[in-house]
């Protein structure tokens, strides 16, 4: 599959699934607008290995304001966005009536109103140049609940819903607008969880194992390799008639 003179922005591209989803969209040669926190240079570096046009933008998913001004950047440097990838998310786990109002909120912005955000402002852009792919990574929790999870869980229930509906706005054009539901990938986001546990039972390695045991029947971790390999796939012609899906690929969680 061949992404040459496409731009792609994936938001929360510094480390793990963002990360990875890059890597693979630069491979099939895409030119990168990477976002999110933490070491960037190391993140462009590695996305630029590839050969195309790599860029960082530092703008907070919290913030509409700087989300506007990553896409106006996206338009001055790239002449657009044509593949959108709504990444960038963080987790707090506790129980409802203790979950503080502040992560609740953050949450919400940062997993999903980050997501209406940049598809407000990109969307026009790709409708000008009539072509077009968004691609939210939400998660099992967009599909099914856990205890303990509920900002997360309810942002990306949310972030599905938002993919249903710009697939039915965007339906008769050539812009999709599909979700990856992951299962759990071993990303920093999930080694904090594996840490949190182990601190508790002292033990990294039944951490690890318990944690996958709960809910994800093959027992291993999905990589940011393979959601890759899927993100590109929705990139390409074959997924053309791919509207609105809510894709997981999970190790068999959501089939249970
Ligand atoms: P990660 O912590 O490795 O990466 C998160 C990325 O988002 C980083 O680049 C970080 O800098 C960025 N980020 C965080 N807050 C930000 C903000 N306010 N503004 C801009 N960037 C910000 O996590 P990950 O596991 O790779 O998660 C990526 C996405 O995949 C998230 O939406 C997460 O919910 C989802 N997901 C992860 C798993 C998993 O098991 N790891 C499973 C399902 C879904």
């Amino acid at each position: 599959m061949n992404l040459k003179g496409k731009t792609a922005l994936v938001t929360g591209s510094t480390s793990g699934i963002g990360l990875g989803i890059a890597l693979r969209l630069a491979e099939a040669g895409a030119d990168l607008l990477l976002n999110g926190f933490g070491d960037s240079a190391a993140a462009v570096a590695e996305v630029a290995r590839h050969g195309g046009k790599v860029r960082h933008h530092p703008a907070d998913m919290a913030r509409a304001q700087q989300i506007g001004e990553m896409v106006a950047f996206a338009e001055d440097e790239f002449g657009g966005v044509d593949i959108l990838v709504n990444n960038a998310g963080i987790q707090y786990v506790a129980p409802v009536e203790e979950f503080p109002v502040e992560r609740w909120d953050a949450i919400i912005a940062i997993n999903l109103s980050s997501a209406f955000h940049t598809t407000r402002l990109a969307l026009p852009g790709m409708r000008r140049r009539g072509w077009g792919r968004i691609i939210n990574v939400a998660s099992a929790h967009g599909l099914v609940g856990s205890a303990q999870k509920c900002a997360y869980v309810a942002a990306k229930h949310g972030l599905v819903g938002l993919t249903k509906v710009v697939a039915l706005e965007t339906a008769a054009t050539p812009i999709t607008c599909n979700a990856i539901c992951p299962g759990w990938v071993l990303t920093p986001l999930v080694q904090q969880q594996i840490d949190e546990r182990a601190r508790q039972d002292g033990d990294t390695q039944r951490a690890r194992h318990d944690l996958l045991a709960e809910k994800q029947p093959s027992l291993d971790f999905v990589t940011p390799a393979q959601l890759g390999a899927l993100a590109l796939f929705l990139c390409s012609e074959a997924a053309d008639q791919v509207r609105g899906a809510a894709w997981n690929m999970d190790g068999g969680w959501v089939a249970q």
